[in-house]
């Protein structure tokens, strides 16, 4: 079913929204200001103020005009970063945005960060870093393929959030809404978590959470500048660059470090369980 999504936004976003999209204006229904059809998704502004965002893309382009009347506040979110790259750590970090800081990260521009270019992350998540109460857990390859010879990948994440947030509440108060942009359905997530003494519960499972809820955003936006930082220094520690992703550039990558460092040695550098390991 195709997403839908009803913000209701004040004169000054109304206009922006309007402007954003003056190129893919069409006729307007009824009671309607202003509609647009865009890749996978139509914005209808109604007099009212109200703005109807419908499709399959409905959230991303939605999350720019939400405010502080469409967001529960206070919220804590949480994101992974790197379980789709065979090269480098997997990051998780939670955060937490309150009413005053949810207005002045709204201002550096926090969407999905997989619509900001690496370059925008490393803008702005420096500033994210130092304004929001955070965790943030950075596994390299070499103890994540330690840790997957006992847990699949979702046991890891599940693992790794959990720990975020307890980490994370020894600094701040966590809120009502805490929401994990979800990556396997809660039932499961609990049940890799069984056992524990330290179980974060009444937790949100969403996907494109990211869009949803800036506390989400925002936390992805920490764990992929983590990222970023730990490629950055494994590619200077060995001396050469290392692709994100899983596609044919990293198995080339993989082959060239392994010509010169020697197979043995990829556990430092690279998610071992992926596909990428046999192909080379
Ligand atoms: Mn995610």
């Amino acid at each position: 079913m195709a997403d839908m999504i009803t913000l209701t936004l004040d004169p000054e976003t109304s206009e922006i929204l309007m402007n954003d999209f003056s190129t893919f204006r069409t006729d307007p229904p009824q009671y309607a200001l202003f509609q647009c059809r865009i890749d996978g998704c139509t914005i209808t502004l109604y007099k009212s103020g109200k703005a109807v965002f419908q499709g399959r893309t409905a959230a991303q382009y939605a999350g720019k005009y939400r405010t502080a009347a469409d967001t529960v506040l206070p919220q804590a979110g949480s994101d992974e970063v790197g379980t789709g790259d065979y090269f480098g750590p997997v990051c998780v970090a939670a955060t937490v945005l309150d009413r005053e800081s949810w207005s002045k990260v709204n201002q550096l521009g926090v969407r999905d960060s997989k619509q900001l270019t690496d370059s925008d992350i490393r803008r702005i998540a420096p500033d994210l870093i130092r304004l929001l109460p955070h965790s943030l857990l950075i596994v390299s390859p070499e103890k994540y393929n330690d840790i997957h010879r006992q847990y699949n990948m979702n046991a890891v994440k599940s693992l790794l959030h959990n720990q975020a947030y307890n980490n994370l509440r020894k600094k701040t108060a966590l809120p009502s809404l805490i929401v994990i942009d979800q990556f396997t359905p809660e039932s499961s997530y609990y049940r890799y978590l069984k056992g524990r003494g330290d179980i974060v519960t009444g937790i949100r499972f969403e996907t494109k959470a990211e869009d949803k809820y800036p506390a989400v955003g925002a936390a992805s936006i920490i764990a992929r500048y983590a990222f970023l930082c730990e490629m950055d220094r494994i590619s200077e520690e060995w001396q050469m660059e290392f692709r994100k992703g899983a596609g044919t550039d990293v198995d080339e990558c993989a082959k060239r470090f392994t010509e010169r460092y020697g197979k043995e040695q990829l556990y430092r550098v690279a998610k071992l369980h992926f596909k990428n390991t046999e192909r080379i």
